[in-house]
């Protein structure tokens, strides 16, 4: 086995494995229910294999178009146009990625330069912060509160300077499950008029929202929409997180700065599944049945939860429910974690794992637990959960 023979200089030194990675794999080893990384247990449409399968012996296999298949593009832009009214141009203001992740880092690459100041509202997701880092830009961080989690915009305000670049948003939020208001819309528009701060608005839930909610997009905002890079993501809504497709849409002065990463990044993105998707997306019906599907699922855990010592919070979209653990102990989130994957066979996400410094109080002694899953799943679950 070789090895390197000098210390190695770390960019991130302060990084592991991500916490995903790591419960995924510790439920494996324990043949735990796994309710830790977001995904669904559940198979996707047979209809969209099939669009996959026609393109691909149709002889659609080398790259496509550097910013995505034109048709894919197409429909993001009559999509994004019937949803959030605004018009994106195909041509130079959308897209396609390898998935929000990297639309996400790919947006920060471009747009950060060393030493601009980027706002993260904490909890944060766990791949902004090294994004920011590896651009050079320094992380200025506010915090979201419980039960609400929705940004205190004073607070941001106070956080604003002239070296302020970028305003790192998420809604509906992993992993609190909380979703914006028209009037959080309206105070980022406020807060950023007259700047040049650029809003990367991460929406990858986008259709998991609940109780007759509507999505607040930046992108519905026409101010916000000026200077926002809005990321959509295939695999939360078609249930195929594995084949890592997703999109931004953005202002063209914007994309054009994007692109010139993405093609170094990626490239493209693989080109059946860009024409499958384009040809799928043509029903809205496949996409406006989330929420009434999820909110079943979200209904079903909490009702479980309720037999429980866990507290569930909640829960306005996404498909996370966050759980307080107060009625059960002290002990710090990732042992709790930990030892339920090992003793009770269920696994959760620690929410310290979206923090800087792991918070005090309640915010401190919460689990975060992914519904997308069976029925029999979340049942076998609860059972479990409920000895604990
Ligand atoms: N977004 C998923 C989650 O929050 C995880 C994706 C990943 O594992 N990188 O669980």
């Amino acid at each position: 086995m070789p090895r390197f023979p000098a210390p190695v200089a770390s960019r991130l030194p302060r990084v592991g494995t991500t916490i995903f990675t790591v419960m995924s794999r510790l439920a494996a080893e324990h043949g735990a229910v796994n309710l830790s990384q977001g995904y669904p247990d559940f198979g996707a449409s047979p209809r969209l294999f099939d669009l996959v399968a026609k393109h691909m012996h149709a002889g659609s296999n080398q790259y496509a178009p550097m910013a995505g298949a034109a048709p894919l593009r197409e429909a993001l832009a009559a999509k994004a146009e019937a949803t959030f009214g605004t018009r994106y141009d195909p041509e130079h203001e959308i897209t396609v990625t390898a998935g929000g992740t990297q639309a996400i880092y790919t947006a920060v690459t471009a747009l950060v330069r060393p030493g601009d100041e980027v706002i993260v509202l904490e909890p944060v997701y766990d791949s902004y912060v090294p994004a920011i880092e590896l651009a050079g830009g320094v992380v200025v961080r506010a915090r979201l509160r419980p039960p609400a989690w929705r940004p205190d915009w004073e607070a941001v305000r106070r956080l604003v300077t002239p070296r302020t670049r970028l305003v790192m948003v998420n809604s509906p939020h992993n992993p609190t499950g909380s979703a914006w208001e028209a009037a959080d819309l309206a105070a980022l528009a406020a807060l950023t008029r007259g700047t040049s701060i650029v809003v990367v608005s991460d929406e990858v839930y986008e259709h998991i929202v609940f109780d007759g909610r509507r999505h607040e997009s930046c992108a519905r905002h026409p101010e916000l929409a000026e200077r926002s890079v809005v990321v959509g993501s295939f695999g939360k809504t078609f249930h195929v997180t594995g084949w890592k497709v997703g999109w931004a849409l953005a202002p063209r002065e914007l994309m054009a700065e994007f692109r010139k990463v993405h093609q170094f990044v990626v490239f493209t993105v693989n080109t059946p599944v860009q024409l499958a998707l384009a040809e799928y997306l043509a029903e809205p019906a496949r996409y406006l049945e989330l929420p009434a599907f999820y909110q079943a699922k979200r209904d079903l855990f909490r009702a479980g939860l309720a037999a429980t010592r866990f507290r569930a919070l909640p829960c306005a979209g996404t498909y996370f429910q966050l759980a307080s653990y107060e009625a059960i102990g002290d002990e710090p989130d990732t042992a709790l974690a930990e030892r339920l994957t090992r003793q009770a066979g269920v696994a959760s996400i620690p929410v310290s794992a979206f923090y800087e410094a792991p918070p005090a109080g309640p915010e401190g002694r919460l689990l975060r637990f992914c519904f997308a899953k069976e029925a029999a799943t979340l049942s076998r679950a609860l059972e479990r959960l409920a000895r604990v």
